[in-house]
């Protein structure tokens, strides 16, 4: 049991992050840049795997449980562990305007003259 230090990573279903150890081998130069930054180097990779996998892989709980919807690409597990918390891992782009969907703030939207749009480009007026 380990009670020294930070209090462990907990997932959005509230269980503990189970961790394993990876070797890499990278360049010297690389393994010094690191270093000398004092980038912790666990964390880098696990970001850089999350950024790199957005559409396969949960950032949030490390499911890859990815389903898609009109806006965007979702956790099932997460959503289904939590139906209050944002589940999207990756948004669309509106096939209407092309702006990116980004909830609270752009949000998917329809009207009679436009069936797949989104808050930006169909007037409140207008929303269906
Ligand atoms: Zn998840
Ligand atoms: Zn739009």
């Amino acid at each position: 049991m380990n009670s020294v230090g930070r209090p462990p990573e907990v997932d959005s279903h509230g269980e503990v992050v189970q961790k394993s150890l990876v070797n890499v081998t990278i360049p010297t130069k690389l393994a010094n840049f690191l270093k000398e930054k004092g980038i912790n180097r666990s964390r880098l990779f696990t970001n850089v795997v999350k950024r790199m996998y957005r559409d396969e892989l949960c950032r949030f709980c490390y499911s890859t449980n990815i389903k898609e919807s009109m806006i965007g690409k979702y956790c099932l597990d997460c959503e289904l562990a939590k139906p209050s918390a944002n589940p999207y891992t990756t948004y669309k782009c509106c096939e209407n305007c092309g702006n990116k969907y980004q909830p609270p703030y752009n949000m998917f939207a329809n009207s009679k003259k436009i069936p797949k749009g989104c808050s930006d480009c169909v007037p409140k007026e207008e929303q269906l």
